[in-house]
């Protein structure tokens, strides 16, 4: 198997830079996956592939074996970019790096779990359990985990173990970070700078509402990590009006299930005892949610994140250390199912328009999927 696994990946540089240019040109916003769902529907299908289909939250989804599986693994990457634009983008190249706007995030792992779906399509593998391959949406920001959500609806009860490729491979992903994510709408009397001097204004409450907000002592617990942050503020109508409109965008973050809960009674605690006072009246949209991980089995994690250290270093002759991030497994884990976000490429600039992926670590990742993948086919 690991002579017909190096063969593969040796023959496989040229297919894999054009999927990679190809999938890089197809515009991708959260919300906005449907061209390259398409595209990677029909990818798959010219592959061999029976039974892919995309679904509405834009997933294009490849069941391998998942029928009657109650013991199903998932695979996925998502397609969705942080990029707005509608139109294409171009693959550049200096020889040593590729240069587009999402290549690395993640349209760089997408292009290798399609390269490993591919080898195992071809070889005609065996599944030894439900294998769900995902190229998923919405992974990004206000995309708020849409498709996984999705998944995991649609699959209730029957997934077992959540594999996300996404990131560079000097990093595994086992623990996740729940975020909540508010806009908050501050409205007041206002009136004249100068006639209605006194009266409320609403920029000067929110002021008010931010300073109690960002005076809180944040909770300590061992390993555990809790911020916040105000992220932009607006509001008033002229120099010399006294603001009747202000409204901000407002997160605060965890890895620990009870530390992010006390971050959410404090906030609104603190928004109701504002709005007690009277001076203006704050109102409170949810913009996003995304929990953080609830009573997985730590035995089996901790053996996932084993598995993926040995093979990451393995392949890429380079340490892998644990960190903690906001991916996709947020999902899973705060259903209690294990879920590890597997780095597969070597880049940086993530999220940036100077994003460069290293071309050399294309044939690394590639072979990171095959091997997490090939755990669970027979020949
Ligand atoms: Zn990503």
């Amino acid at each position: 198997m690991e002579t017909l696994i190096k063969n593969y990946i040796d023959n496989s540089i040229e297919e894999l830079h054009s999927l990679l240019k190809a999938l890089v040109e197809i515009p991708a916003p959260s919300h906005h996956e449907e061209k390259r769902a398409e595209f990677i529907k029909s990818w798959l299908e010219n592959q061999g592939a029976k039974g892919v289909y995309i679904d509405d939250a834009l997933n294009c989804v490849y069941p391998i074996n998942c029928e009657n599986s109650n013991d199903i693994v998932v695979f996925c990457a998502h397609t969705d970019t942080v990029f707005p634009d509608t139109t294409p983008f171009e693959l550049k190249s200096d020889g040593e790096y590729f240069y587009a706007p999402g290549v690395c995030d993640d349209t760089s792992s997408l292009t290798m779990m399609l390269m490993a779906t591919k080898f195992i399509i071809e070889n005609k593998l065996n599944p030894k359990r439900g294998v769900l391959i995902v190229a998923n949406s919405c992974e990004e920001g206000l995309g708020n985990l849409k498709g996984t959500k999705k998944i995991m609806e649609d699959y209730k009860g029957r997934v077992t173990e959540f594999y996300t490729f996404d990131g560079n491979y000097s990093h595994v992903a086992p623990r996740c970070v729940g975020s909540h994510r508010y806009e908050v709408n501050c409205e007041a009397e206002g009136g004249h700078s100068f006639g209605n001097f006194g009266k409320e204004s609403a920029i000067h409450n929110l002021a008010k509402l931010i300073t109690e907000l960002y005076a809180v002592k944040v909770p300590v617990k061992q390993n555990a990590k809790t911020t916040f942050n105000v992220g932009i503020i607006e509001g008033g109508t002229s120099v010399n009006t006294i603001a009747q409109n202000a409204k901000m965008l407002y997160e605060y973050r965890s890895d620990d299930v009870e530390c992010l809960k006390y971050m959410e009674d404090f906030f609104h605690q603190t928004i109701d005892k504002f709005n007690q006072e009277g001076k203006a009246k704050f109102t409170v949209n949810t913009v996003g949610i995304r929990p953080c991980a609830d009573n997985v089995d730590e035995n089996k994690l901790n053996a996932m994140t084993e598995r993926v250290i040995t093979v990451c270093e393995n392949r890429s002759k380079k340490p892998c250390t644990l960190t903690t991030m906001s991916t996709d497994c947020n999902i899973p884990l705060s259903l209690g199912i294990p879920a590890v976000c597997v780095g597969v490429y070597d880049g940086s600039g993530e999220h940036r328009r100077e994003e460069k992926l290293l071309i050399s670590s294309l044939p690394i990742g590639l072979n990171i999927c095959l091997d997490l993948m090939l755990d669970n086919f027979g020949e």
